[in-house]
């Protein structure tokens, strides 16, 4: 494949300038394809084009908007398979996962479609005789979203089909390494009937790119999901412009395992949740806390099962962990493996990158014994590479648990419905799991975090109309 992927503004496919390589994480010399990036004058044709499409795409009937996610949902669960290989050829995750993410993708279009039909409102009595008060829903307007690279079909289209869903127009801009995935969505939202201006995808850097959709004036709210740096800076820009903003930034999500617990589904929970899709998950298990009782035999069975875990080419059956997505994470990976090393974390597994036929950006899933102050058991890493960290008891490992700036999903592995009952009451996190991977989430219900995790309206479920919606209260006299 090369392709060359393009960004689409007003219903037109824009080339752009240059020809950026899309990598392929596996496969360095071959790359999936190339793609041209735009400039903030042509990023600023694209906010216009959302603005004069939102008028009538506002007053459209929620049937129209409901066919056409429907359509679109329906065309990406028929190609799931082919979707599946693009994405894993271009972030790295194995096929399996790909697929699945593919699936979901088309899952959350078809979800809108309904929500599109079922826009909610009130209608109360007055304090005043004769009065009526209404309570309705409108488009809160253009929506810019900026996306990570981890899931790049799935967190696009839980923010593309809400937007559309509730009536507002929409420019999508994804990030660097992931073009191809991007220019899917675009091609089949165009395909699927789209009107000229009401969706708008625009590739480029975010310093470029996303700077320029920030700094129109005629976009009225940004959706943003990735780092905590960006998503800091935006929310400061955002604030001195009154923009409305979401942000669902990192974490550093802990996986509490008692000494009661089923230690060998623990042991599945920590490893799916802490390495698979190469640990790129901001719902990962990067901190696994572990009851003294249970440590020991913890770690022997984590090292066995780790032993048997298959890191290489993302498209071979049997592959349980693709490579690293791109360079740049990869030198991440590595520094925070050199400052485990340094900072005296005990090296348990892995540590190293593997060779693999292709050059790729392969590694070995790394587990670290640490301290809770150790770097590897503060700031997110991103990459397959976690703290095992040893708690006295239960109210120890609950501790260290929230002990953390981030607050975006907390697991626990335990058969106590004393323990799991106060650890879902007490864990500082948006999403709580039970005898599951911190990581995996359904489609239907509402995605977000706490602390510095997230900012803003939940994201996904009934729950994303808060944000894509703006509330009108009108008062009517007899
Ligand atoms: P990133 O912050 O580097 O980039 C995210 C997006 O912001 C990209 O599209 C990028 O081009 C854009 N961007 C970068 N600088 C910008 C700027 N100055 N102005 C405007 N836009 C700019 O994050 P990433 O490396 O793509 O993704 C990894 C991060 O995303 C991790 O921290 C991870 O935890 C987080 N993440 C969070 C969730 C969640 O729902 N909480 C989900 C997935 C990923």
């Amino acid at each position: 494949m090369n392709q060359k992927f393009q960004s689409y503004i007003a219903g037109q496919w824009v080339v752009g300038q240059g020809s950026q390589a899309d990598e392929n994480p596996s496969d360095l010399a071959t790359p999936v394809g190339e793609y041209g990036v735009l400039d903030a004058a042509e990023v600023a044709q694209a906010v216009d084009a959302a603005a004069a499409a939102l008028p009538a795409w506002s007053l459209t009937s929620p049937q129209q908007r409901a066919d056409l996610l429907d359509a679109v949902g329906s065309e990406i669960l028929a190609r799931k398979e082919e979707l599946g290989r693009l994405l894993a050829m271009e972030e790295g995750k194995t096929l399996p996962e790909s697929i699945g993410e593919a699936a979901r993708a088309g899952q959350i279009f078809k979800f809108f479609a309904g929500e599109a039909l079922r826009i909610p409102g009130e209608k109360l009595a007055s304090t005043r005789p004769g009065v009526e008060v209404e309570i309705t829903r409108e488009p809160v307007g253009v929506v810019g979203i900026i996306a990570p690279w981890n899931f790049p079909l799935a967190i696009p289209a839980w923010k593309i089909a809400p937007a559309l869903a509730y009536g507002n127009t929409v420019v999508f801009k994804p990030a660097e390494i992931v073009p191809g995935c991007a220019w899917a969505i675009a091609d089949i939202l165009a395909r699927a009937g789209v009107p000229a201006g009401v969706f708008n995808m625009v590739l480029g850097a975010g310093r470029v790119v996303g700077q320029a959709m920030i700094g129109h004036k005629e976009l009225d709210a940004l959706t943003f999901t990735g780092s905590v740096p960006t998503g800091n800076a935006l929310l400061r820009q955002a604030a001195e412009r009154g923009l409305k903003i979401q942000l669902e930034m990192g974490g550093k999500n802990p996986l509490v395992v008692l000494a009661d617990a089923d230690l060998d589904k623990a042991v599945e929970c920590a490893v799916n949740g802490a390495f698979f899709s190469t640990g790129q998950r901001c719902t990962a298990s990067s901190r696994l806390i572990v009851e003294s009782r249970a440590y020991d035999e913890f770690v022997a069975k984590m090292q066995a099962r780790l032993a048997r875990v298959k890191v290489g080419d993302p498209l071979q059956a049997g592959v349980d962990i693709g490579p690293v997505a791109s360079q740049g994470q990869l030198d991440t990976d590595l520094s925070y493996i050199r400052a485990g090393r340094d900072e005296g974390a005990e090296l348990l597994f892995g540590g190293e990158r593997v060779e693999a036929p292709t050059r790729g950006h392969f590694l070995a899933p790394t587990l670290f014994a640490a301290t809770p102050e150790q770097r590897i058991s503060r700031e997110e890493i991103f990459g397959p590479v976690a703290a095992l960290i040893r708690a006295d008891d239960y109210e120890h490992a609950l501790a260290l648990a929230n002990d953390t700036e981030f607050g975006l999903c907390a697991g626990i592995c335990t058969n106590s419905l004393k323990h799991a009952s106060h650890f879902k009451r007490h864990a500082q996190a948006g999403m709580v799991m039970v005898n599951l991977p911190t990581a995996g989430v359904d489609p239907h219900v509402p995605f977000g975090g706490r602390k510095a995790s997230s900012y803003g309206p939940r994201e996904q479920g009934r729950y994303a109309v808060e944000f894509y919606t703006t509330v009108k209260t009108a008062y009517t006299a007899a």
